[in-house]
């Protein structure tokens, strides 16, 4: 096989060609034990006659030109040949039909027989590497683009999730009593893997159509676009223990502030304010206090150790006050100032110069363009803008934007409590994957939400996140959606992979839960980090109103959960403290009147039931206070609840309160049910 590819590549070289033809791609996957129709080359029509009949008929010939990539547009491509004749007829008639072209001769194969239609293809993305592509063929893939991707190289579990992840699936699994060799597929996507892992030069592949049969499959036609450089994309791997960037013993702030309004003068107040642990030390060239503590005009002038050096100086000055720190020996340096790689070119040239710094120094950067880090367990507040009193609580956040660590935190510390909030800005050398894998082994961390406009780190990324999710869920919310991935297309896997589509791949394949929105991202950290994972995924619906019951039925089912059956004496105690008109089953509906002591006996009694693994309780918003001590007062065994409230917004003071007892509260049945499904498919991930 190495040779095989090598010889090949080297003449497409040569020739400059960055585009194998059909029968030297065949060539290549024969070698690798992959089955296709095969494919000789003919150069005139008696030859062509003499390895149809050698190969044996019927017989396909198709162009052979490295002008020519979509072979049967223009007639390039002649099935079902039955005999000598009709071989040298179609023979002559592809010649004339390619007379302005540079043609190579004529490819003469086996017909395969008709089998189910699929494509297998790859494509190369600017940050994780080749991904791989496959679907159902035809008109599936022309029109319902019905296909999916992975991150190369894939594992067993990863291709039979691509497999099945296809709408159409069940068309390969047996339709009709047809179905296909699942095991030779799968075969074939691993043994491509491989393939494409192994040459970093192979830049684009398609195998379309790839034909599947009850037995094994044929490889019809196949195309495979070279990357002139063939350079594999770098795996960011660094190693470092972040853990003194996030419980440092002692931080200096250049740039600390006496002035009320600079940013200078937040970031060090919301250090005091929040009692920092450790050692603190104002830097600024004039003042010698900053907010009652004594001050240094430089960071060399600190007397004790610096672990952290908070950077909050003009961009124009911050990589000497990042040298600076380093000679202080600073282990990171936290730049929280703006006006870099997002202001443009300028800004780029300063951010290498950072790096530089803090690469000959010996430290490591976060930022810049970054509001800090919070860590309420080591009561650090590094924020730009000023923080109230925030919770200690199992949260951890990492974000692009700043406002993450400020003004949205004003708002959502009212309903959760966050442990981390780290904000990374412009990921000059500390990016999203560092992070996530420190928040991953953060005992004080019980759930990890992302806001991401991109990925950095590549492959890196998929492998930390799949340990991560084993321990706790992560919530990923990427931003940009709908920027078209603009690149020159010349597979149809690679017109096929936008970038969300990729994304979306990434985060499957990690076992990450993407967020529609913030809402969405907060919803489910609100349910992860209060509630526990539900048992099983039979649930005991409480509401009072028939409608809404309904709904919450309905959203069960679509989200793959299911009303929990009640053990046989459930239904006699709950007629025992529920009123006669109250149907005593699952839903449970009061009807029009939902008394909070009837929806605590409820509870107990549905806890009982082995089947119950969790509850959803529709509560009436006009009494919501009535329930909170009553829901509050339940042992409920490790098994979730979660409520909702119609137009909760109306009555936020009750949902505050209601959520600081630890009880979820979201609008709507729907919602509610999503989150239990989405805890419950998390529970058989997590180890
Ligand atoms: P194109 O370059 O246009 O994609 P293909 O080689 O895929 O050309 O041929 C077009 C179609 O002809 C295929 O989608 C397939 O249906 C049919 N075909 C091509 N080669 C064979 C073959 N060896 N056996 C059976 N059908 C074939
Ligand atoms: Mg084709």
């Amino acid at each position: 096989m190495e040779e095989l590819f090598r010889e090949i590549v080297d003449q497409a070289k040569d020739e400059s060609r960055t585009y194998l033809m059909e029968h030297e791609c065949k060539a290549v996957l024969e070698s690798l034990g992959i089955s296709t129709t095969g494919a000789e080359v003919a150069c005139s029509e008696d030859e062509a006659v003499e390895i149809a009949e050698s190969i044996g008929y019927p017989v396909v010939l198709k162009i052979l030109s490295p002008e020519v990539v979509h072979k049967s547009d223009a007639g390039g491509v002649k099935l079902d040949l039955k005999d000598a004749e009709e071989v040298k007829q179609s023979y002559g008639e592809i010649i004339r039909a390619f007379e302005d072209k540079d043609v190579m001769g004529v490819a003469v194969q086996n017909m395969a027989p008709q089998g189910v239609e699929v494509i297998v293809g790859v494509t190369r993305d600017p940050t994780f590497g080749p991904i791989l592509m496959f679907g159902l063929g035809g008109v599936f893939v022309e029109v319902l683009k019905d296909v999916s991707f992975k991150v190369l190289p894939v594992d067993e579990n990863d291709v039979e999730a691509m497999i099945s992840e296809i709408k159409g699936h069940a068309l390969l699994e047996g339709y009709r009593g047809a179905s296909v060799d699942l095991q030779a597929l799968k075969d074939l996507l691993l043994k491509i893997s491989e393939m494409v892992t192994k040459y970093p030069e192979i830049e684009e592949l398609d195998l379309n159509p790839v034909f599947l049969y009850p037995d094994g499959y044929s490889v019809v036609d196949a195309r495979i676009f070279l990357d002139k450089e063939g350079v594999a994309p770098e795996s960011a791997k660094v190693e470092t223990d972040l853990r003194d960037l996030f419980y440092p013993r002692s931080i200096a702030v250049l740039g600390a502030s006496d002035t009320p309004g600079k940013l200078g003068w937040n970031v060090f107040n919301n250090l005091l304010s929040h009692k920092f642990e450790g050692d603190l030390y104002p830097v600024n060239i004039k003042a010698e206090t900053v907010q009652g503590v004594a001050a240094v005009p430089n960071i060399s002038e600190v007397e004790g150790d610096v672990d952290v050096a908070i950077v909050l100086v003009p961009a124009a000055v911050t990589s000497m006050a990042v040298s600076e720190a380093c000679k202080k020996g600073a282990k990171f340096a936290v730049v929280e100032s703006a006006g870099f790689a997002e202001i443009g070119e300028g800004g780029k040239k300063i951010e290498k110069d950072i790096l530089e710094a803090a690469k000959d120094g010996g430290c490591r950067v976060l930022g810049p363009n970054c509001s800090g880090i919070i860590n309420t367990h080591h009561n650090m507040v590094q924020s730009i803008g000023v923080v109230d009193e925030l919770g200690k609580g199992d949260i951890g956040l990492v974000a692009q934007a700043g406002v993450y660590a400020a003004g949205m935190l004003w708002g959502m510390r009212h309903t959760l409590d966050f442990g981390i909030v780290a904000t990374i800005g412009n990921k000059l050398d500390i990016n999203e994957t560092d992070v996530l894998e420190f928040l991953g082994e953060d005992d004080n961390i019980g759930v990890v939400c992302m806001y991401l406009e991109d990925v950095k780190s590549g492959r890196r990324f998929i492998d930390i996140a799949r340990e991560v999710v084993k321990k706790k869920p992560v919530i990923a919310l990427k931003a940009g959606r709908t920027e078209a991935g603009k690149k020159a297309i010349s597979s149809h896997t690679a017109s096929l992979a936008g970038n969300d589509q990729i994304y979306d791949a990434v985060f499957r394949q990690s076992g990450i839960i993407r967020a529609r929105n913030n809402n969405h991202m907060f919803s489910l950290a609100k349910a992860f980090s209060k509630q526990p994972l539900p048992p099983n995924d039979g649930v005991l619906v409480v509401s009072y109103a028939g409608s809404l019951g309904v709904a919450t039925t309905d959203a069960l089912y679509m989200n793959g959960l299911r009303l929990a059956e009640l053990d046989e004496d459930a239904e006699d105690r709950l007629k025992e403290i529920l009123p006669p008109y109250v149907g005593c089953h699952n839903p449970v509906d009061y009807t029009f009147d939902m008394n909070p002591n009837w929806v605590k006996g409820t509870i107990e009694i549905g806890l009982d039931s082995v089947d119950v693994g969790g509850f959803i309780v529709v509560l009436q918003a006009e009494i919501l206070n009535s329930y909170v001590e009553p829901l509050k007062s339940i042992d409920y065994r490790g098994k979730p609840i979660l409520t909702c409230v119609a137009c909760k917004e109306f009555a936020m003071d009750d949902v505050i309160a209601m959520e600081q007892a630890g009880i979820p509260v979201f609008s709507t049945p729907e919602t509610a049910t999503e989150v239990m499904a989405e805890m419950y498919r998390h529970s058989l991930r997590a180890d």
